[in-house]
């Protein structure tokens, strides 16, 4: 899949690590568990926002916008990366915030909000949860191109046919890694959220044609609206290199999410610190801890056969840990 005609910026030196994690595989007892280390992509804090922005900030810069303008939840990875990715373009960054638990947003909170001042946000707007953030982020841009500025709206997550395509590209840094290990992946499993990493990733190993399977496992919502959200994003970003992406590709896992996007559950709990305790590695009570403990759940119901190897993409989020370091009190 040719991605050098599309605009790019880099904001990651070299590829992000592709480790075997033996204590945590000898842990669970199940197939070979690597993991994919995007939270050490660039730009403050690292996470998947990064490799969408490569795209999203590229295509801005292309149409000659001067500000950027984004959405997210209070503790937003997306917002913080799109404002690092706006200081290191010396761009204006605004955010519109909304509020997905009522109350919850509070300007001295720490993590990804205390973040969001140091660097310097030009302006944030906070919304109640379930408005219409486009057009929350519309009128922010009428305000903007009234003072005479060319304002760019990003997407929540950064998840359109633009922004997914950074996660094509780490289908493609994956499948070289894995060439270079002599390791044959059976199956790769990430995230499922505003949906642009698991949409890419999708695309860029059907695409590619690995044979590689990929699972996301949905962090807010049931696979009912959850999927064709996937879908909708797939098909436009194949659509760009000229292929018809077939749906059927697409699976989502759901039973995971509990009571509602970034509450806590006690398989994620445990999911965090057995992470932590066996390989040192930092996941979020939000994404990558409710992911990895679908990944557990699915090991112990038998969906991989010993000797498999299966790719955890670490998607970032370990800024808005210490946020919530109630959920892990002992
Ligand atoms: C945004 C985010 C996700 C979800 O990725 P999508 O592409 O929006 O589905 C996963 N993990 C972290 C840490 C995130 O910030």
């Amino acid at each position: 899949m040719n991605l050098s005609q599309f605009p790019r910026r880099r904001y990651t030196e070299g590829q992000t690590p592709l480790e075997f994690l033996p204590r945590l595989t000898a842990a669970l007892g199940g197939p070979n568990i690597w993991i994919k280390r995007d939270d050490m992509l660039g730009l403050a804090g690292g996470g998947n926002k990064t490799r969408k922005l490569e795209f999203l900030v590229a295509d801005a810069l292309d149409k000659g916008a001067d500000t950027l303008i984004t959405c997210g939840a209070v503790q937003s990875n997306h917002c913080r990366l799109t404002l690092a990715a706006a200081c290191k373009e010396g761009l204006p960054c605004h955010l519109v915030i909304e509020e997905r638990v009522p109350g919850s947003y509070n300007p001295q909170a720490s993590g990804n909000n205390f973040l969001f001042q140091l660097m310097g946000v030009a302006g944030i707007s906070v919304v109640p949860g379930g408005s219409n953030l486009m057009a929350a982020m519309e009128k922010v841009a009428a305000e903007i191109r009234a003072q005479g500025g060319k304002p760019y709206i990003i997407p929540g997550g950064g998840s359109n046919e633009v922004g997914t395509l950074g996660y094509v590209a780490c289908a493609e840094e994956i499948m070289a890694q894995a060439f270079d290990k002599g390791l044959d992946i059976d199956c790769v499993v990430c995230t499922s959220g505003s949906g642009g990493t698991h949409a890419g990733l999708a695309v860029g190993f059907w695409g590619n044609n690995t044979g590689i399977s990929v699972l996301g496992i949905n962090i807010s919502r049931p696979n009912e609206t959850q999927r064709p959200i996937i879908c909708k994003d797939a098909v436009a970003t194949a659509a760009r290199f000229g292929l018809a992406f077939p749906e059927v590709v697409v699976e989502c896992v759901e039973g995971y999410v509990g009571p509602g996007y970034s509450l806590p559950t006690p398989e994620m709990v445990k999911a965090v610190k057995l992470m932590a305790r066996t390989e040192a590695i930092l996941l979020d009570p939000v994404y990558t801890g409710k992911a990895f403990s679908g990944l557990v759940g699915l090991i112990r119901q038998g969906r991989f056969k010993p000797g498999q190897n299966v790719v955890f993409v670490h998607t970032g989020g370990s800024p808005a840990l210490y946020h919530y370091k109630d959920y892990f009190a002992e």
